[in-house]
């Protein structure tokens, strides 16, 4: 074939295509120096982000592209975005999973074919020199469903879109899920009108794209006359819908990526109102992946403050105070609760660093729930570390913080737990359950029956205690019986009568949970889980009930300790819930007179080791109802913060511990005395 004419079109085209190879294969070259950089860099202690080397490159090409008269903006945009790829491909250098041998990856994303989270996964996974097979889901939920049953490796969601902000259901997900943020990749997002033919863009009559799309471009499409917008599933989608239709009066908005692979023709590039449109997407895996130290890496958390003043200002101190710089800070309403907020928290940090957990574990002492959604490799935003800073450890927190901790009392200090003890807070943990607070100076009432045993039942039992002035209302639906032939409770279906009766008399429902699956859907719908004095030490639960944010109300052990207790709480405290009751219950002991031998003196023991609230149970702790009244005024007098009270409308007939059972009139008569005991001197 003969030279095309250098002049001509063909001839011009020739010449682009010619520079466009040549520009690549620069890329490529400055990648392999880039990797040889990156060699090095593994072999010292200091951290991969230059920032001010970073900078200087793109002043650098900045001014250069002024110079020779072109966007200095489009060559920072250009080189931006090479410097980060760079930067993942240093990263996975060091990860080592990297390149020939390494698995195919099996990515879900959410959208059609060449929707924006198909086109972000291939950026993300081609950073890291990794293949995929990519996998579109119609849902955020059926995407994060095929990770966590193993259908997929990676789940790759947007988690926000510097137009629109966070994108609440992905981060809802995040919230329930036990899945970890592995990774994250910006895409920015070039909203193109696509159509069949070149064509005047006033002769188009209908324009598809998704809800969000159309409404990041609305000031384009006002100006557009007679044109009507059509609402589509997916961005993608509706390209190929117009693709399929060729009819030229009809165009899409979506990828420029799309577009071309549906053979449309960009009719315009960036109609969005907004000039700078950039979505961040987060890579979900199964479980946490460890990161080197020295690649510089981000922590979300999901973090629920205390109900004091200046909370959230307190943990802020405490990243402040560790030098770990916050990237994000964002409120959002803590389901089930009306006017409480919950937080999205990001900060640079890696939890493989010593400071970081050192930040993390007071952070979980003055939050009442923490979440670690993961650390890994920063790529959104600009670094604002200097390379080599020096940060001061973690955990030495030395702002000021209103209520200082005493110094423990050496004598005292446990190694088995750290989070529950008075020297990591000395102020007592208020709890709270809706308008409820329990801990402090409040007394809580729990009362109820010991299972529930019909709708009828439940709902006498609950007008009842509420009218002699109970806070919460208790009802076991799983039971734990010494014998497999005894009552064992109603299950989901009990969960659902004891949940109509609280919320017929407007009161909190406690409810045991026995087993890990049970943990999930029953906090769905009860107000705080209990752990029954058998499942103390069952440590997979205590961490499982750990995960939620849900109080529990944790019963101490038939024969266990104050520290073993304590240690078991710090299990569920170690997981990022704060939000701990204990239970005194009674314990075995030779005597037989009663059930158990009621403990009160653990009351004082913990109201001393401990910030945590302690309730006492004298049902449990005596067996016996004509006790029950008398050790309940007593545990109000030694310093507890409330009771757990078995009550029932018939405790004769009873399907559970009928013999503890109080009547309806022995309660309100528990209730009456209850009034006239004074609350403890506080020291
Ligand atoms: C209960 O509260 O009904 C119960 C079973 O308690 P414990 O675990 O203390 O025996
Ligand atoms: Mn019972």
């Amino acid at each position: 074939m003969a030279d095309a004419d250098p002049g001509s079109l063909q001839g011009l085209r020739s010449e682009i295509d010619g520079l466009d190879a040549e520009i690549v294969r620069l890329i490529g070259r400055r990648l392999g120096l880039v990797q040889r950089i990156g060699g090095e860099k593994s072999g010292k202690p200091a951290g991969f982000r230059d920032a001010d080397r970073e900078r200087q490159v793109l002043e650098r090409v900045d001014a250069l592209a002024r110079e020779i008269g072109i966007s200095g903006p489009l060559a920072r945009r250009i080189f931006s975005e090479i410097i980060s790829h760079s930067l993942s491909r240093q990263v996975a250098l060091v990860s080592g999973g990297e390149g020939a041998g390494a698995r195919e990856l099996r990515v879900a994303f959410q959208g059609a074919p060449l929707a924006q989270g198909h086109l972000a996964a291939q950026k993300y996974l081609a950073a890291l020199g990794r293949e995929g097979r990519f996998n579109g889901f119609p849902s955020f939920p059926e995407a994060v469903g095929a990770l966590t049953s193993g259908a997929a490796d990676l789940a790759f969601l947007p988690v926000e879109s510097t137009a629109a902000g966070s994108i609440n259901q992905v981060y809802d997900l995040l919230r329930l899920e036990e899945v970890s943020i592995v990774g994250e990749e910006t895409w920015r997002v070039d909203h193109c009108l696509a159509g069949p033919a070149e064509v005047p863009i006033e002769s188009i009559r209908r324009i598809l794209s998704h809800p969000q799309s159309l409404e990041q471009c609305s000031v384009f499409l006002q100006s557009l006359r007679s044109c009507e917008p059509v609402i589509s599933f997916d961005a993608a989608e509706a390209l190929r819908l117009v693709a399929e239709s060729g009819d030229p009066t009809q165009a899409g908005i979506g990828s420029p990526e799309a577009a071309a692979a549906y053979g449309l023709v960009v009719l315009r590039h960036d109609i969005a109102d907004e000039e700078e449109n950039h979505t961040r997407f987060v890579a979900l895996a199964r479980t946490p992946q460890p990161f080197d130290p020295r690649i510089p890496c981000k922590t979300s958390l999901i973090l629920v403050t205390r109900h004091e003043e200046g909370a959230l200002l307190r943990c802020l101190e405490i990243l402040g105070a560790s030098g770990l710089n916050l990237t994000k800070l964002e409120s959002r309403p803590r389901p089930g609760r009306p006017w409480e907020y919950m937080f999205f928290i990001d900060f640079e940090g890696n939890v493989a660093e010593e400071g970081t957990v050192a930040a993390l574990d007071e952070l979980r002492v003055t939050a009442l729930y923490l979440k670690v959604l993961g650390s890994y490799p920063a790529k959104a935003g600009a670094p604002q570390a200097k390379l080599g800073d020096v940060r001061p450890p973690a955990g030495k927190s030395t702002a000021p913080v209103a209520t200082p901790s005493p110094a423990p009392p050496a004598a005292r200090r446990s190694k088995q737990y750290k989070l529950a003890g008075r020297e990591a807070r000395s102020e007592d943990t208020v709890i709270r359950v809706g308008g409820l607070l329990i801990g402090g100076t409040g007394f809580t009432v729990m009362a109820g029956p010991c299972s529930v045993e019909s709708a009828a039942q439940i709902e006498a039992a609950a007008r009842h205690v509420r009218e002699c002035g109970a806070h919460v209302l208790r009802g076991g639906v799983f039971k734990p019986r010494t014998s497999p032939y005894a009552f064992q409770g109603l299950g989901f279906e009990g969960l659902d009568l004891l949940a109509s009766a609280g919320k017929a008399y407007g009161m909190p429902i406690v409810t045991e949970v026995m087993a890990l699956e049970q943990v999930r859907p029953v906090s769905e719908k009860a107000d705080i889980l209990q752990i029954g004095a058998r499942n103390m030490q069952n440590f997979n639960l205590l961490r499982e009930v750990g995960k939620v944010d849900r109080p529990v109300l944790l019963k101490r052990g038939l024969s266990s300790t104050i520290e073993e207790w304590l240690a078991a709480a710090e299990y569920i405290l170690a997981q990022g819930n704060g939000q701990v009751i204990l239970c005194e219950r009674g314990i075995r002991t030779f005597e037989s007179a009663t059930r158990n031998t009621l403990d009160l003196s653990a009351v004082v023991v913990l109201r001393e080791r401990t910030h945590l609230p302690v309730v006492v149970d004298p049902s449990h702790g005596t067996g016996r109802r004509a006790y029950v009244a008398a050790m309940s005024w007593a545990a109000r007098a030694c310093g507890a913060h409330g009771l757990l009270i078995e009550v029932h409308p018939d405790p004769d007939k009873a399907l559970s511990d009928g013999d503890q059972s109080l009547t309806f009139p022995e309660f309100a008569a528990l209730m009456e005395g209850l009034a006239a005991v004074p609350p403890p001197r506080r020291q």
